[in-house]
């Protein structure tokens, strides 16, 4: 594998897809004596984190103290069928000829 530490890239490409240095960067980071925490994208440092963060969250209020809308709340649609097979009433189930479509049907007879 070939690494450059002035681009921070190694052809294995994990430096690259991660923005952390791959074992192949750490083995040359260690031979100059480096810490390969210095090699790392900036956005995987304590300091963006903490960026990221220090903006304070508001919390906001329960669910029961939701204010009520004067709308009607939808509802799921009817089903007019259950899933599953068809079956008549007496709980026979209808025979493949009943299921066909009408075309399926001209075309058979
Ligand atoms: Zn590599």
């Amino acid at each position: 594998m070939d690494v450059d530490l002035g681009k921070s890239i190694c052809t294995c490409r994990f430096w690259q897809i991660t923005g952390m240095p791959c074992v192949h960067a750490c083995a040359t980071i260690s031979k100059i004596n480096r810490n390969p925490e210095d090699f790392c994208h900036h956005w995987l440092t304590m300091e963006a984190y903490r960026d990221t963060y220090k903006h304070s969250l508001n919390p906001i209020p329960g669910q029961d103290l939701w204010e009520r809308s004067e709308q009607n709340r939808s509802h799921a649609p009817k089903m007019k069928r259950k899933p599953g097979p068809i079956t008549q009433k007496d709980g026979k189930m209808l025979m493949k000829s009943h299921l066909m479509s009408r075309s399926q049907k001209l075309k058979s007879s």
